[in-house]
């Protein structure tokens, strides 16, 4: 029979620092800024990017060091990953912490880092900078793509090809 890949064998909890890491698909959906409504606490996701984040390949351009330049930038943890009402409903952590599987455009299955840009799940292409906005401005980049992008997604890399 043949071996189960290690995200279906072990709790997020058990993994190595490197199964961790490798759970995120790079969407970069979590480097969006988000709005938080004062009195009901619910969360806005706005089309506006973090000013580290690269708005093509939705990677940290200084992830090492990023908290010299973003000191707000929250670290998902095995600790916290329960307590973050943001994550969207495709992030690979979500996704396994209640306790449904990684889509076949994760490049874990895939097997390829471009598939969840391809599959249309990732923030490219569609942010704009922080740099020069004004927070009180805002709340005219509120968007809710970053939410339904999965209901939106080819369901097969079949489905890609016909769209
Ligand atoms: S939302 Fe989740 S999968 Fe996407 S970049 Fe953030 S941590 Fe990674
Ligand atoms: S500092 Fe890097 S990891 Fe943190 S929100 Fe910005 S782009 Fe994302």
């Amino acid at each position: 029979m043949e071996e189960q890949p290690f995200w279906k064998q072990k709790t997020l909890n058990e993994m190595t620092n490197a199964e961790w890491e490798s759970i995120c698909d790079g969407c970069g959906l979590c480097c969006l800024n988000k709005l938080e409504e004062w009195e009901s606490g619910d969360i806005y996701f706005t089309s506006i990017r973090c000013k580290l984040l690269d708005g093509e390949s939705c990677q940290c351009s200084s992830y090492p060091n990023r908290w010299d330049f973003v000191p707000d930038c929250v670290q998902l943890t095995k600790q916290n990953v329960d307590e973050i009402p943001w994550l969207p409903p495709t992030c690979g952590y979500r996704l396994l912490n209640e306790g449904r599987d990684l889509y076949w455009w994760h490049p874990l299955v895939s097997g390829d880092p471009e598939t969840v840009h391809i599959a249309g799940i990732s923030a490219r292409g569609r942010t704009i900078d922080e740099t020069g906005i004004d927070v009180d401005n805002y709340e005219d980049y509120v968007v809710d793509w970053p939410l339904t992008v999965g209901d939106d997604a080819p369901k097969t890399p079949d489905e890609v090809g016909n769209r």
